[in-house]
């Protein structure tokens, strides 16, 4: 069961060759969500192979351009391609109306219903459900709103153990009664235990994804022990003042939140222009916490 991300633009402020502004797409059970649509998302969506119409939900954290101006475009090809398909897009209130503004500028009805979530009107924490995973928003310290996402698979099914089978040759309806829950009672009469017969699933994986903002401790038990973290880091410390005056984060702090959130993995992204290479952020980053990578467009980190 696949949960896996591929970065799509792992830059800040304006699209360059090999480095796009903020986009990825997160692969749950073959289930698309796209974070993030800065300019030109759907250029590198084909270049690194992405289905569109696996894409089910867009979650746009705010309205600065390096994460939406990509949407306008995307959802015009997306007509263009006659999807049919229910799309769920989250954002904060002020982007429904940028939508219905596009659409309405070319005098269509787009050919796929929008689902569109508010999240102003969301508690922090508060859950989206879907089929296959659950969305939760947490709110950020930016310069206007902004939203961070924490992205949760739901619980995995349990597997009936061979040895089970073999030695008790259930029917299929005893099968799927174990799966249900329900007890099995042995040729004795007695109740094998529960161990014996399933292998438990591992736990649900979780991804979570925090840009733009400063460095804030508040949102720690949102993203609490997830497999990856996200987190900004446009400057590197030497420039901490000039972050916290523009309302963004070094790769110092992104490093302390993934050290005092307990997560497995720390990937950093949203580099500003200035660095040719995130060298010098992703060394800052792993001194700190070691398990960090630098994001790069086309990268696919498997969880
Ligand atoms: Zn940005
Ligand atoms: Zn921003």
């Amino acid at each position: 069961m696949s949960f896996s991300l591929t970065v799509i633009g792992s830059g800040s402020g304006a699209p360059l060759p090999g480095r796009f502004t903020s986009a990825q797409v997160l692969n749950v059970h073959e289930r698309f969500v796209l974070i993030d649509c800065g300019e030109g998302t759907q250029i590198n969506l084909r270049r690194f192979g992405i289905n569109f119409n696996r894409i089910g939900l867009i979650l746009i954290s705010h309205l600065h351009g390096d994460h939406y101006l990509g949407l306008p475009g995307l959802l015009n090809t997306f007509h263009l391609l006659g999807r049919q398909k229910e799309l769920h897009i989250a954002g904060h209130r002020k982007l429904k109306d940028f939508i219905d503004y596009i659409f309405s500028m070319a005098g269509f009805i787009p050919s796929y219903p929008i689902h569109f979530h508010n999240i102003d009107a969301l508690q922090p924490g508060e859950e989206i459900e879907f089929d296959e995973y659950k969305v939760s928003t947490f709110p950020l310290t930016h310069r206007i709103p902004a939203s961070g996402f924490r992205i949760t698979e739901r619980p995995r099914m349990e597997k009936i153990r061979k040895a089970f089978i073999e030695k008790y040759q259930p029917e299929y309806e005893q099968v799927r009664a174990v799966l249900r829950g329900e007890p099995y009672i042995g040729p004795d009469g007695n109740e094998i235990p529960r161990d014996l017969i399933v292998i438990p699933p591992a736990p649900p994986r979780s991804y979570a994804y925090v840009s733009d903002t400063v460095f804030i401790r508040s949102i720690i038990p949102y993203i609490q022990g997830v497999d990856l973290l996200y987190h900004e880091a446009t400057y590197d410390k030497t420039l901490q003042l000039s972050a916290t005056e523009k309302m963004h984060a070094t790769s110092v702090d992104a490093a302390t939140i993934a050290v005092e959130a307990g997560v497995k993995k720390l990937l950093i992204g949203h580099f500003s222009s200035r660095y040719r290479t995130p060298d010098l952020l992703l060394s800052e980053a792993r001194h700190i916490f070691p398990e960090t990578l630098a994001a790069e467009d086309g990268q696919i980190i498997s969880l």
